[in-house]
């Protein structure tokens, strides 16, 4: 049998540097995709300006070389694939998949964020208004399932309903721009963060309207403070501690449980890789949804 080639990807989002959390995440992600001899794509989600932080993305780039995760070929900016994005949601709104929508926040708030599928058959343009894909009558359940966590399925007309793929400010939303790009990179494999498990079925159906070839899945834990919150640029303003990269290294692989030897720590990064690399154990992650961040962090 042929073996298909694996491509993983890390697709981080430049809203401020990277932190304890999307480390372990890419580093999850590079050696799932290195123990396979597979190769390592980064993708810079850069859709939404007034969120990005100057400067941000090459910070994160410099941070992952810095921890000795490089990537394979070229990095892909979002930014730059608006009219890939614009051209996908002309083909969904041909095939009467996609439609704008006029409802206003309020109006979604009251409906407690389940849309009722108002607009769909107002035939509305798109001037100002945001744009919706259809689900389908004849699918509802998606299930897919997810290598770390299992089997994974969700109802989207109970969960999720028509949602939005373009906003009505024009951005492309994360669910279509992902789905897309994972497909236009030809990604087999995703590995990120259990933030996202709610966020697969809808880009699982999204690669079901377009005929793309679905990617397996495997989401990993997230790092979260003390009180349960996700670590993020918005609860904790700082990144990584420059000059300290391998003992980083070492404590992301102990938080993911792959038991690092002590004196791991005091060698070089490409080092340290190598030597997770050679011991990955995906059945030693652990699994749970969110795993408190270790102290410092
Ligand atoms: N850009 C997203 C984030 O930073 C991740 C997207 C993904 O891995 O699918 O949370
Ligand atoms: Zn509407």
């Amino acid at each position: 049998m042929v073996q298909e080639k694996i491509i993983g990807r890390f697709a981080p989002s430049p809203s401020g540097p990277l932190h304890f959390g999307s480390l372990a995440c890419a580093l999850a992600s590079y050696l799932d995709a290195k123990v396979r001899g597979g190769q390592w794509l980064v993708r810079m989600e850069d859709l939404d300006p007034p969120r990005e932080i100057k400067g941000a993305s090459q910070h994160i780039l410099n941070q992952l070389e810095a921890h000795s995760l490089c990537w394979d070929g070229q990095v892909l900016f979002q930014s730059q694939r608006l009219d890939a994005y614009a051209e996908v949601i002309s083909s969904l709104k041909e095939v009467q998949l996609a439609y704008h929508c006029q409802c206003n926040r309020k109006r979604i708030t009251e409906l407690s964020g389940l849309y009722d599928n108002h607009c769909r058959t107002l035939d509305l343009d798109g001037q100002n208004n945001a744009t919706r894909l259809a689900l389908l009558h004849q699918i509802d359940i998606i299930s897919f399932d997810d290598e770390f966590i299992g089997h994974v399925s969700q109802s989207l007309r109970s969960t999720v309903g028509d949602f939005i793929i373009k906003r009505r400010d024009g951005l492309f939303s994360y669910q279509l721009a992902v789905t897309v790009d994972d497909a236009f990179q030809a990604v087999t494999r995703v590995v990120r963060g259990s933030d996202l498990l709610n966020s697969t079925p809808r880009q699982i159906y999204l690669q079901q309207c377009l005929g793309y070839k679905q990617p397996s899945y495997a989401h990993v834990p997230i790092a979260v403070t003390s009180d349960g919150q996700k670590l993020s640029k918005q609860n904790l303003a700082t990144g990584l501690p420059a000059g300290h990269e391998s003992s980083n290294l070492c404590v992301a692989l102990d938080w993911l449980q792959q038991s690092p030897p002590h004196k791991l720590s005091s060698l070089p990064t490409a080092e340290i890789i190598s030597w997770a690399i050679q011991n990955w154990d995906q059945n030693k992650l652990p699994t749970n949804l969110t795993v408190p961040a270790p102290k410092g962090f």
